[in-house]
């Protein structure tokens, strides 16, 4: 059987959109769903108004940092409040086609319309096409995923097998018997499929016929991925999203980072302030998805990632994210700033003389401390590459050079000695 061209190939005419025509979409789009939400949605007017937000000043993109950024922690108690999840919805829930309960615990509605999660185009671009028969093993019970990614399945012509996770071995016979060719699940329960087929003496390449697999819902390394690819000789890409709006981003053939869907707005900001940053700097993913049935605008992530407006050999034109780097709560705050570990690296890696380095924080007297420690021997730009961390960090640390093979085998990147007591 010859296989599917899954390289080429744009699903939407909006993933092509020119600069101008883009933000002309996404100015038209939120000032619509703007409206909508405020004339509907009681939670959404409730919040515009205590910041004085008027939908009819909405004109550029610019002007939606005036709406206070809404903290995904937040729905857990604004779901609460009342019927129509809150004020939250703009409809009865027995209008909708679904409702799923989270971990959280967080109600994720779904509507009846057309593509609500928004993960056909990201489908598409994984290399899923009509005729594919692919397995879900995402969960089916309570939680969205299972669901929500048979919907692009069933826009794209494929077919599904519905399986849920666990049952490995079946699972197994069923990839074989059926000559399934798509896998979706999360990046770790591919690689235990794997692991138990070769264990059972199949050859993944002869006797499985995975060709394209779709990954979410984990921290998915590049590691992993070509180990992978290479295991079932097929194409591995992932998508990235949350169970209250869906689909945010996706990847191309060309793995650049993650496409930004064309359903959304995706601003990176600044966790405390809900402040815009610039592009290349690392904040909070704030998504607006253009739901009217589920309005949340501003919703910030608690992930984040920063974007990339570079071309992309795909000729898609969307902005991208350049991978999610981390999480709010898990970050770093020193001296009020945060300090993301990648960050450090970008800058150590300009310097091939620095073998290693870990950053330590004390607070003595209460007063934050930063000393960074770099391997390296006979290190000659100091003052260049202090700049350069203050640039790119905004703090100064106290450097402490040490020879190689001082700092112990196993490190964090930042090791946080403060005491808060
Ligand atoms: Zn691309």
């Amino acid at each position: 059987m010859t296989r599917k061209d899954r390289t080429e190939g744009i699903y939407s005419r909006r993933e092509v959109l020119d600069e101008s025509e883009r933000k002309q979409y996404y100015a038209i789009q939120l000032k619509e769903l703007l409206t909508y939400a405020y004339r509907y949605s009681e939670d959404v007017k409730k919040r515009f108004d205590r910041a004085q937000f008027n939908v009819d000043k909405f004109k550029t993109l610019n002007d939606l940092k005036h709406i206070p950024i809404l903290k995904k922690k937040e729905l857990i108690f604004l779901q609460s409040m009342g019927p129509r999840l809150g004020g939250l919805l703009t409809k009865d829930l027995g209008e909708l086609r679904r409702v799923f309960l989270s971990p959280g615990p967080i109600f994720d509605p779904e509507d009846r319309g057309e593509d609500y999660w928004g993960w056909t185009e990201g489908f598409y671009s994984a290399g899923f096409r009509t005729g594919d028969l692919a397995q879900v093993t995402f969960n089916y019970h309570l939680t969205p995923a299972g669901l929500m990614f048979e919907e692009p399945l069933r826009n794209l012509g494929c077919s599904v097998v519905p399986a849920g996770p666990g049952n490995t071995n079946t699972q197994l016979e069923i990839l074989q018997k059926l000559r399934v060719t798509g896998y979706v699940g999360t990046p770790s329960y591919l690689m235990h499929l794997a692991q138990k087929a070769e264990e059972a003496g199949l050859n993944l390449r002869k006797d499985l016929y995975l060709e394209v697999a779709f990954v979410t819902g984990e921290k998915f390394s590049e590691k992993m991925r070509i180990l992978l690819e290479k295991k079932f000789d097929l194409i591995m890409r992932q998508g990235y999203g949350t169970a209250d709006v869906g689909c945010i981003g996706y990847e191309c053939f060309h793995t650049t980072g993650l496409h930004i869907a064309n359903r959304s707005f995706v601003e990176i900001c600044h966790p405390d302030t809900g402040i815009p940053l610039k592009d290349g700097e690392v904040g909070e993913i704030v998504v607006t998805a253009f739901n009217k049935t589920y309005p949340l605008i501003r919703l910030a992530t608690g992930d984040l990632g920063y974007i990339d407006r570079s071309p992309c050999p795909c000729g898609r034109t969307s902005p991208r994210l350049g991978g999610i780097v981390g999480r709010v709560d898990t970050t770093t705050r020193i001296k009020g700033m945060f300090v993301y570990p990648h960050q450090v690296e970008q800058v150590m890696a300009r310097f091939e003389e620095i073998k290693r380095w870990q950053i330590e924080v004390t607070n003595p007297g209460g007063i934050d401390e930063m000393v960074l420690y770099v391997e390296t021997s006979n290190f000659k730009r100091e003052d260049e590459m202090l700049h350069d961390f203050r640039q790119q960090i905004k703090l100064r640390p106290d450097l402490k050079i040490v020879a190689p093979g001082t700092l112990p085998p196993q490190i964090r990147p930042i090791e946080d000695k403060r005491k808060w007591d």
